[in-house]
């Protein structure tokens, strides 16, 4: 089968981790915007997908179980995205009770850190924005801190407060990428790499990461996402050539108030490249 536009969105968040809309809700947009196939993805995640996949039932739209995995790699955290996963997968479900875990701890650090600035509150604010207690994410208190007036857009409390190497990043330990992957492809699913160009690996660093990641399974490679600019399209489909990845396109998308590429309106992967989407029967 192929797409006109749009292709399918196989990155996407729901309020079960850091987005502002429901799983119905985002499925529900979905189909406004005129997607037949998207992945609910959330981060460490899988509750929403029993009420994503019914809301996509009664729509008619095709919902791709999925997740993203955040891993430690050398020091760097990196995003593993599963496709076509078993949510109901006991090896698959356990790992991810473990990664979330010690998000409490690393919330409770983010929150002394913020405290230590000045800025009070940070515990009891970011709990209205996670709507999941189990998932605080720095999403979280980005939104907590744009309310508040702190900063005046998400980037700007990456930027001076959250990203990595600022006074309010509490480095952390994740799954490992070779669990990671086992999880998914235990469960029947295709591990892909989420947004590469995002992290600041230098080419033999990239190259290294995707020759480990094709050795434990992995399968496919994000190369149209919000978090490239479309110069980046032809940079990560030369790897996905070298190393014999799948393509794989998501928006990445968390709310609508804050994402790059709507639900919808993801351009689409550059000619030449094998979509991922074929290795999941469509
Ligand atoms: P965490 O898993 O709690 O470390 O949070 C990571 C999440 O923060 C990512 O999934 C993004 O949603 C968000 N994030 C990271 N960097 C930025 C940024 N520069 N601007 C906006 N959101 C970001
Ligand atoms: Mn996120
Ligand atoms: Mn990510
Ligand atoms: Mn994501």
């Amino acid at each position: 089968m192929t797409y006109p536009l749009p292709s399918p969105d196989l990155h996407s968040h729901s309020t079960y981790s850091d987005g502002t809309l429901t799983p119905e809700e985002l499925v529900a947009r979905a189909s406004e915007r005129g997607l037949a196939v998207l992945a609910l993805t959330d981060h460490d995640e899988t509750g929403g997908l029993a009420a994503a996949r019914k809301a996509a039932e009664r729509v008619g739209i095709t919902l791709i179980h999925g997740v993203e995995i955040s891993v430690t790699w050398r020091g760097h955290t990196i995003h593993v995205v599963g496709l076509g996963i078993d949510p109901a997968s006991a090896e698959l479900e356990a790992g991810l009770a473990a990664t979330r875990g010690g998000r409490h701890r690393r919330a409770d650090k983010i929150v002394a850190a913020f405290d230590e600035l000045g800025i009070t509150g940070s515990g009891e604010g970011v709990r209205e924005f996670a709507a999941n207690a189990d998932m605080i994410s720095r999403t979280h208190f980005a939104r907590f801190l744009v309310t508040r007036g702190h900063v005046k857009d998400m980037q700007g409390a990456f930027k001076r407060y959250l990203g990595a190497g600022q006074p309010c990043f509490v480095p952390h330990q994740w799954a490992s990428l070779g669990d990671a992957i086992k999880w998914i492809t235990g469960s029947g699913g295709v591990a892909v790499i989420a947004h590469p160009g995002r992290y600041p690996l230098d080419t033999a660093q990239m190259r290294e990461l995707l020759g480990e990641f094709c050795e434990h399974g992995g399968a496919a490679i994000e190369v149209v996402t919000s978090s490239h600019k479309p110069q980046q399209y032809a940079v990560f489909a030369a790897h996905a050539a070298k190393f014999g990845l799948a393509a794989s396109a998501g928006s990445d998308f968390h709310s609508p108030a804050e994402s790059y590429h709507d639900l919808g309106s993801l351009p689409a992967l550059p000619p030449g490249l094998v979509p991922v989407w074929h290795m999941l029967g469509i």
